[in-house]
């Protein structure tokens, strides 16, 4: 029996009420079920509704499921940019998607600051030329985010026809987007949203669907079976184009269920509460200093800390009383520790490792 909460920024603990549904889904036989029968259009049904409700998504907007948010970087390309992206990069993932746009052949450009840095708006010149626009909502490797209103402000200095994409793989549902501002939005169930990995969560607007139109009638190659066309003839019938992760789409309605019943405005209290007393412990401590200087850009879901004492140790020593947190990402490994903070970590959970943190490292 493993007891452990884990404050890991994803895979990270699951949301309360997963084993429970996990229980009803066993009992249901749901990994059985024909994924072309009624049942599981339901079951996709459902998983769209909550996730409109909760994300208050205008109808405008579509909702694809995909295996993952790694694979929504390399369909967003194939399927909406022709030969030019512009890629806000402060870290290891915001990269990963610029490398994806380069291998499939991209003239892919990047704005990049250090790590552990914020961008600065007035430092960003977008190229006319870009047909994406990459913004990274939250760099979960370096724990340094963008707020909304600076998301907000990049119609503006995009060109009128660049798609602006965004990565809000471990923030959503915190921030709270115009999504009239933003083209498409992605993330993947195993951060925020305290679920089993396995699913990629992709929203888009009108605009990606028509771009990805226009390339495939000009000869252009926009893949195969998860080409827009061909997964929008599915989602249309609540369906998918493969035999999908039909466990973690039920799973994910059931989740948002609960998580609508809580109220999304109650979440993101809660969560900017947890997130204050964390990094108020981290200011304070004698072994820990937030990582990212500016407070206007450090996440709330995802905290990134210096650490004195290497974070193997760290985690060591907290194992003892069944807690586990992140170590630094990369290169920072060992340099860094980081914290998730995340729907499915209860307030009470969050005090508590701040005074074990407090009592074992100061
Ligand atoms: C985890 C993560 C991803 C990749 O998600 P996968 O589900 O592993 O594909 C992408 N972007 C950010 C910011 C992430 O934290």
């Amino acid at each position: 029996m493993n007891n452990k909460i884990y404050f890991t920024p994803g895979p990270s603990e699951l949301y309360p009420t997963v084993p429970q549904h996990m229980q009803t889904a066993l009992q249901e036989k749901i990994g059985s079920i024909s994924h072309r029968s009624k049942q599981f259009q339901e079951i996709f049904a459902h998983a769209v509704a909550g996730l409109r409700q909760l994300l208050q998504l205008p109808d405008t907007y579509e909702v694809l499921f995909l295996a993952s948010a790694t694979e929504v970087w390399e369909r967003a390309i194939q399927n909406n940019v022709r030969q030019e992206s512009f890629h806000l990069v402060n870290g290891s993932f915001s990269d990963r998607f610029f490398e994806t746009a380069l291998e499939l052949g991209m003239k892919a450009q990047k704005h990049e600051v250090p790590f552990g840095e914020g961008f600065r708006l007035q430092d960003i010149a977008v190229p006319e030329t870009a047909e994406l626009v990459a913004l990274i909502q939250n760099e979960t490797s370096s724990g340094a985010c963008i707020p909304v209103e600076d998301i907000n402000r990049f119609r503006e200095k995009a060109g009128a026809d660049a798609l602006l994409y965004v990565d809000a793989v471990s923030s959503l549902p915190y921030p709270a987007f115009d999504f009239e501002k933003v083209d498409a939005v992605y993330f993947s169930v195993q951060k925020c949203f305290g679920l089993p990995a396995g699913l990629g969560v992709w929203l888009l607007n009108k605009r990606c669907i028509a771009r990805a139109e226009a390339l495939a009638e000009s000869g252009h190659v926009i893949g195969s079976y998860h080409s827009l066309p061909s997964l929008l003839s599915k989602a249309k019938v609540n369906q998918t184009v493969e035999t999908p992760n039909v466990l973690g789409i039920y799973l994910l309605g059931k989740v948002l269920e609960d998580m609508n019943s809580k109220g999304v405005e109650q979440i993101r209290r809660e969560t900017k509460a947890k997130a204050d007393l964390l990094y108020a412990y981290l200011e304070q401590s004698r072994t820990f200093s937030p990582a990212v200087k500016n407070p206007a850009h450090r996440s709330p879901t995802t905290l990134v800390a210096n650490t004195t004492v290497p974070a193997s140790e760290v985690n060591k020593q907290l194992a003892a009383f069944d807690m586990a947190i992140g170590s630094g990402y990369g290169k920072y490994k060992e340099s860094q520790i980081r914290i998730a903070n995340f729907p499915a970590h209860s307030p009470q959970q969050v005090e508590a490792l701040v005074a074990k943190l407090r009592e074992l490292f100061g």
